[in-house]
C-alpha cells in the first residue's frame, strides 16, 4: 500500500489520478474496511488529507459556519465558535465513538461514509447544511440531503473531494436536541437517533419544527408530516403523540444485528415524545 501526503489541493488532485487511489482522512472507517479485505489492496494508493490547509479551519460568515472537511470530531468539539453556534451538531459529535475515534475521525469522513447511522448526519440534515465539493474543475455546492444518495453512496465524482461543510446557524430556534439510542452507552453505533430543532413564539407555540432521524432507513429521514403536525401547537404529550405516530409511519427501518425494525419504529416515536419533558 502506498500513502501520499499532499500539501496542496493541486497535489491532491494529481495524486487522486493514480489508478485505484482513495482519499484517506482519519482512516477510522477506511482502514477497517481495507483490513477486512486483507490482500485485496496490495497496489492501493491512499491519499491523506491531513496536511492540506484548505481542508481545515472553522470560520463564520453571515450566519453560516464553514467547517473544513478534515477537521476531527475532537477539534470541532474544542472549538468555541462551533460549540456556541452549532450546539445541535456538537451534542451529536460528543456521542460519536470514544475519545480515540473522535481524535482521528473527521466530519468529512463521517459524511462520505454515508452511513444512515453516522452521528453527524441528523444534525446536518436538521440544520439544512450544504456540502462544498472541490475538484480540478473548481468548487460546487449542494444540500447534504442531495449529497447522500444511500448507504455508502454519495454524489462525489471521480477526482472530487468533500472540502467543507457549510452549516447555517439555527437562529431563533430555542430547542436544540440530539438523542441517540445504542446497544450500550459508550462506543455504540446508533440504533435510532433524533435531531430536533424547534422555534417557538413567546407563548410556547411552535413556529417551526425540524426533525431528522438516523438509522431508520437508507439515509437520514426528515419527516415534514410530523413537523407540520407540531406547528402552531405547544410541546405537550397530547400534541407530540400524533407527530410521533407520523414519524413511525414514515420510517423504513430494517432488522439487523443491532435491533429489529419493529423496535426501531417504536423508539423513533418515543424519542419525539421526550420533547414534552424538555419543553
Ligand atoms: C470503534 C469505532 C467506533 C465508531 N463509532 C462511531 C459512532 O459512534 N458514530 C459514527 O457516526 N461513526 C462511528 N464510527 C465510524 C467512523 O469513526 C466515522 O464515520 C468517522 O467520522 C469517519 O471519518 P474518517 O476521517 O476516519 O474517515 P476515513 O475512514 O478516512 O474515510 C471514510 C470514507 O470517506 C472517504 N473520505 C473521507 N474524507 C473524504 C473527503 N474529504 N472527501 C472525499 N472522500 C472522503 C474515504 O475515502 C472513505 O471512503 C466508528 C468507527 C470505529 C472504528
Amino acid at each position: 500500500m502506498n500513502v501520499r501526503l499532499p500539501v496542496t489541493l493541486a497535489e491532491l488532485f494529481a495524486a487522486l489520478e493514480e489508478p485505484g487511489a482513495r482519499v484517506l482522512a482519519g482512516g477510522t472507517d477506511l482502514l477497517v474496511q481495507l483490513r477486512s479485505r486483507a490482500g485485496a489492496h496490495g497496489s492501493q494508493t491512499l491519499v491523506g488529507l491531513e496536511r492540506i490547509r484548505e481542508l481545515q479551519g472553522i470560520t463564520a460568515t453571515d450566519g453560516v459556519i464553514r467547517i473544513g472537511a478534515a477537521e476531527t470530531h475532537a477539534s470541532i468539539l474544542e472549538n468555541r465558535l462551533a460549540r456556541s453556534r452549532l450546539p445541535l451538531l456538537t451534542a451529536a459529535l460528543a456521542e460519536l465513538g470514544g475519545p480515540a475515534i473522535r481524535n482521528m475521525g473527521t466530519i468529512g469522513g463521517n459524511a462520505c461514509t454515508a452511513s444512515p447511522a453516522g452521528d453527524s448526519l441528523p444534525p446536518l440534515y436538521a440544520l439544512e447544511a450544504e456540502v462544498e465539493l472541490a475538484s480540478r474543475q473548481g468548487l460546487r455546492r449542494m444540500a447534504i440531503s442531495g449529497f447522500i444518495q444511500g448507504p455508502g453512496r454519495t454524489s462525489l465524482e471521480r477526482g472530487e473531494i468533500l472540502s467543507a461543510l457549510l452549516v447555517p446557524q439555527a437562529k431563533g430556534f430555542d430547542l436544540h436536541h440530539f438523542e441517540k439510542v445504542g446497544r450500550r452507552s459508550a462506543l455504540a453505533i446508533a440504533v435510532v437517533s433524533l435531531a430536533a430543532l424547534i422555534r417557538r413564539d413567546p407563548s410556547g407555540r411552535v413556529l417551526e419544527a425540524r426533525l431528522a432521524l438516523g438509522s431508520v432507513g437508507p439515509t437520514v429521514l426528515r419527516c415534514p408530516e410530523a413537523e407540520n403536525l407540531l406547528t402552531g401547537r405547544r410541546l405537550t404529550l397530547a400534541s407530540l403523540k400524533p407527530a410521533a405516530a407520523a414519524l413511525r409511519r414514515a420510517v423504513t427501518p430494517i432488522d439487523d444485528v443491532r435491533a429489529t425494525a419493529a423496535y426501531r419504529r417504536q423508539v423513533a416515536g418515543n424519542l419525539l415524545l421526550r420533547l414534552a419533558v424538555l419543553a
